[in-house]
């Protein structure tokens, strides 16, 4: 596997790849990779002969209030997961070659991005639209995969790539849950052995025929950002503590 930091040697790698013929495939995550990163990345696998995945902490998608600074970075052991799924290239780009002008925003998220997570993170879909837009100039890729368990910002992406005129296909993957039901994240690392007895009950409330905030609560979470049904999915963002987990089911 190859490893870039530049953008320059990542291109041309991509192009010897399409010069073979080759679909590439691609994955943008932000790292301390888990097995719902590696369905994606075997997904990419799947549907392309060439994937690159990249590694970066979108800097626009936080709040100055959020967790940038904290959010859990292991580039190693990444890596040797990445090699392990036999990815093609990981792509580790600096915050100066994503944003050359300055770190800010420079799209804006169409229809899609109204309400849900935007009523509590008005920044976050401008961000990641940005974000995916600069690595999609830059990888070039045929399709892309986009999880699930991030709905509304799969449906986002897909109104981008349709806005822009981009030829890329977008995939969802379903979510991957642990053996309770939880749905992977990143964040859940937070969590203390506490917490994650509560936050493993959030998917079978969402499950419940009428799930209400008030359950939500009683099943030990402090605060619900929303629940609430779009795409016919049932999605929601409570936290517990300082740890604000997403989750969505089908709608019943
Ligand atoms: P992140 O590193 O959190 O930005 O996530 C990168 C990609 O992995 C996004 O498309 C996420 O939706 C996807 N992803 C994260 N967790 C899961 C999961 N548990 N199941 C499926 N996809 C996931």
């Amino acid at each position: 596997m190859d490893v870039f930091d530049n953008q320059n040697d990542l291109i041309a790698a991509v192009a010897a790849a399409k010069k073979a013929d080759k679909r590439i495939g691609f994955v943008p995550t932000m790292g301390a990779l888990h097995d719902g990163h590696l369905s994606l990345v075997n997904m990419g696998r799947r549907e392309a002969d060439f994937v690159v995945v990249s590694i970066f902490v979108n800097p626009t998608q936080f709040a100055p209030d959020e967790d940038f600074e904290a959010y859990p970075r292991d580039t190693e052991r990444d890596i040797s997961i990445l090699e392990g799924a036999k990815v093609d290239c990981a792509y580790l780009p600096s915050v100066d070659e994503i944003y050359p002008n300055g770190v800010a925003s420079n799209l804006q998220a169409g229809e899609a991005a109204k309400g849900l997570e935007s009523e509590f993170r008005p920044h976050f879909f401008d961000g990641v639209c940005s974000v995916v837009h600069r690595l999609f100039e830059i990888v070039q890729p045929d399709v892309a995969i986009f999880g699930k368990k991030d709905y509304q910002q799969l449906m986002v992406v897909r109104e981008m790539v349709k806005a822009q005129r981009l030829d890329i296909e977008i995939l969802g993957a379903p979510i991957v849950r642990d053996v309770h039901g939880l749905a992977l994240s990143s964040r859940n690392a937070y969590l203390s052995d506490a917490e994650l007895k509560v936050a493993r009950r959030l998917n079978l409330i969402l499950k419940h025929d009428r799930p209400t905030p008030n359950a939500i609560l009683k099943a030990g979470f402090d605060k619900v950002d929303y629940i609430e049904e779009r795409w016919g999915r049932r999605l929601c963002a409570a936290w517990i503590g300082k740890t604000r987990l997403i989750d969505n089911v089908p709608a019943s």
